[in-house]
C-alpha cells in the first residue's frame, strides 16, 4: 500500500514513489511513500492559509481536546509506533519506544498549554485607559524536520503550532516518512479540520523552496544541518517570515580530575554512542583532565567494546545501525581524516552481521587536538574524540573553543567547579553528572551561535515563536474618566 500526502484534508498521490528502507536490513521495505512535487507543496501552503481563517478563532479548549486525543493515541500505540521508528531509523527498540512516549507526552503538555495561553492586563500610565497584551497565532507555519528523531521533533514543533492556533505544512526528512505519516494520520483522525495540518513528503530540494519562500508562509521552524539551515533562513527572511533554526553541535563533556570515574564512563558512553551517536546533543568531544585521562580512556574503551551492534529491533542490541549509506560514508570519512591527522582510532570499522545493513562499530578517537577536523565539524555518528588537557581551566577553554553552542557537560564531585562551569560554558544547555543528550520535554531546548537561531523550542517558552503579541489600548469611558 502506498502512503499518501495529506493536503487540505485529502490523502493524495504524488509525482512518484519512494521506498522507505530499513537500515538494519536494506532488503526490508518498511513502506512506500508518494512523493509530493512543488505544485503540491504550493497547494498545501494555500490550504493552510485558507484553514487559518477559521482555525485561529477556535477556542484553546477545542484545540486542547484534539491535541489530548492525539497524545493519548500515541501513548496507547507506543510499542507499535516504537517498532516502526526503530525499523525505519535504526535506533534500538528501547530508545524508539522512549521517543514515542516523549512525543505523546509533548502532545499532552501542549494540550494543557492551549488552555493556559492568556495575556496580561496592565494599568495604563494615562488615566482611564486599559492596556491589554494578548497573544495571537503567527499564522501558517512550515515545519521541516530531520531524520534522527522521526516523531519527537515533529511533535515538539507541530503540537505548539496547533495549540496556539496556527496551521501547519509538515515536511519530514527523506529517510523517515513512516513515523511522519503515522503522526499525520493520528492528528487527522483526532478531529483537525481540513487544511490545518498538511503533510508533504518529498525531497527538500523539490518542495523546500515553496515551504520557505512562499509569501503565504508566516513562520518556518527547522531542525537539521547548519548548511541547509542557512539556506532556509535566507529564503524565509526574503519575505520577512519568522524563523527558528535548530542545527548541529560539537558538544563537549569535561571529565574533571575529581570525578567518579565509573559515573564519567557511564555518562560518556550514553552521551557519545546512545542513538548511534546521531543526536545533535551527543558528547562528541570528551575533554579529559590528564590526571584521570588514562584510566578514563581505558575504562571507556572497555565499555565501548561491550556495546552490541546489531539489528535495531533484536533483543540484546545496544547500538543500532547508522541511518543510511550516505551517513555511514560520512562517518568512515571522518574516522579516516582523524587517523591521518594523528588520532589513535579504537573501533570505527564496519560490522558484518550476515545481513545487509549500515553497521558501524562505535569509534573512540584518542590523542586528538581541539583544532583537528573531527573536533571542529559535526560527524553525526557513533564517533567520539578524546582531548587531553592539563586542568579545569584548559578544559573550559577547549569546551568553549567551537563555533557551536548547543549542549555541554561536566562530570565532577565539586559543587564549586560545577557552578563555575554552568556560569562560564557557552552553551544553551548544561549538564552536570548526566549525559549531554537526554532532555526533559517541558523546559526550553536550544543553543547559540551556529547551533540555534530564534526563540527556544519546547515547554512554555515555545509560545515565543508560535505566537505574536498585540497591545490594545481602550478608553471605555470615552474621555469622561472612571469616577
Ligand atoms: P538536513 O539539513 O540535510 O535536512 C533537514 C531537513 O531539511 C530535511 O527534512 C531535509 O529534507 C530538509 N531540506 C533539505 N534541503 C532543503 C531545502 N533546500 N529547503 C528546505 N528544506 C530542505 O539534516 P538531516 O536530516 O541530515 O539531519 C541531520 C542534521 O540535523 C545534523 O547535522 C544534526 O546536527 C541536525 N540536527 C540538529 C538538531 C538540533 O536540535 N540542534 C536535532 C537533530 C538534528 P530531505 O531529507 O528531503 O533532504
Amino acid at each position: 500500500m502506498i502512503r499518501l500526502n495529506l493536503i487540505d484534508g485529502e490523502w493524495v498521490g504524488g509525482a512518484g514513489e519512494r521506498p522507505n528502507i530499513n537500515p538494519s536490513d536494506t532488503r526490508d521495505v518498511v513502506s512506500t511513500h508518494a512523493q509530493a512535487n512543488g505544485d503540491q507543496a504550493r497547494q498545501a501552503v494555500g490550504a493552510a492559509s485558507a484553514a487559518l481563517k477559521t482555525w485561529r478563532w477556535t477556542t484553546g479548549f477545542q484545540r486542547s481536546e484534539i491535541l489530548d486525543r492525539a497524545g493519548g493515541e500515541i501513548l496507547r500505540r507506543q510499542d507499535e509506533l516504537g517498532d516502526l521508528l526503530a525499523r525505519e531509523e535504526g535506533k534500538t527498540l528501547r530508545e524508539a519506544v522512549g521517543e514515542v512516549v516523549r512525543a505523546g507526552q509533548i502532545f499532552k503538555f501542549f494540550a494543557g498549554e492551549a488552555v493556559r495561553s492568556g495575556g496580561d492586563h496592565v494599568d495604563s500610565i494615562r488615566p482611564g485607559l486599559d492596556v491589554d497584551i494578548s497573544r495571537e497565532p503567527v499564522g501558517v507555519v512550515s515545519v521541516i524536520t530531520p531524520w534522527n528523531f522521526p516523531i519527537a521533533i515533529p511533535a515538539w514543533k507541530i503540537a505548539p503550532a496547533l495549540a496556539f492556533g496556527n496551521t501547519v505544512v509538515f515536511k519530514p526528512a527523506e529517510p523517515v516518512p513512516g513515523c511522519a505519516w503515522a503522526l499525520a494520520d493520528i492528528l487527522d483522525r483526532s478531529g483537525l479540520p481540513a487544511g490545518v495540518l498538511n503533510l508533504v513528503v518529498g525531497s527538500g530540494r523539490v518542495v523546500g523552496d515553496e515551504l520557505t519562500g512562499s509569501p503565504l508562509v508566516d513562520a518556518v521552524t527547522f531542525t537539521g544541518s547548519t548548511d541547509v539551515g542557512a539556506h532556509v533562513l535566507a529564503a524565509a527572511q526574503s519575505h520577512r517570515a519568522k524563523v527558528q533554526l535548530e542545527m548541529g553541535g560539537k558538544n563537549p563533556l569535561v571529565v574533571a580530575d575529581d570525578c567518579d570515574i565509573d559515573l564519567a564512563v557511564r555518562v560518556a558512553l550514553e552521551g557519545a554512542f546512545g542513538s548511534t551517536g546521531q543526536r545533535c546533543t551527543a558528547s562528541s568531544r570528551l575533554v579529559v583532565v590528564e590526571s584521570v585521562h588514562d584510566e578514563f580512556v581505558d575504562r571507556l574503551d572497555r565499555a565501548r567494546q561491550g556495546l552490541v551492534v546489531g539489528d535495531a529491533r533484536a533483543e540484546g542490541t545496544t547500538i543500532g545501525p547508522v541511518v543510511d549509506a550516505a551517513q555511514l560514508d560520512q562517518d568512515l570519512r571522518y574516522i579516516s581524516v582523524a587517523l591521518n591527522e594523528g588520532a589513535h582510532v579504537l573501533g570505527g570499522e564496519r560490522v558484518e552481521t550476515g545481513v545487509p545493513g549500515h553497521y558501524l562499530r562505535p569509534a573512540l578517537l584518542v590523542g586528538t587536538k581541539n583544532a583537528d577536523t573531527v573536533n571542529r565539524e559535526e560527524v553525526f555518528g557513533p564517533v567520539a574524540s578524546v582531548i587531553k588537557v592539563t586542568d579545569y581551566d584548559e578544559a573550559l577553554a577547549v569546551a568553549n573553543d567551537t563555533e557551536f553552542g548547543l549542549a555541554a557537560g561536566i562530570v565532577t564531585r565539586s559543587l564549586r567547579t560545577a557552578t563555575h562551569f554552568k556560569a562560564h560554558v557557552r552553551a544553551g544547555m548544561v549538564m552536570v553528572n548526566v549525559p549531554t543528550a537526554g532532555v526533559d520535554f517541558h523546559v526550553p531546548f536550544g543553543g547559540s551561535r551556529a547551533s540555534s537561531y530564534g526563540p527556544r523550542e519546547q515547554g512554555s517558552y515555545a509560545r515565543e515563536f508560535y505566537t505574536t503579541v498585540k497591545t490594545s489600548y481602550t478608553d471605555a469611558f470615552e474621555g469622561r474618566g472612571r469616577a
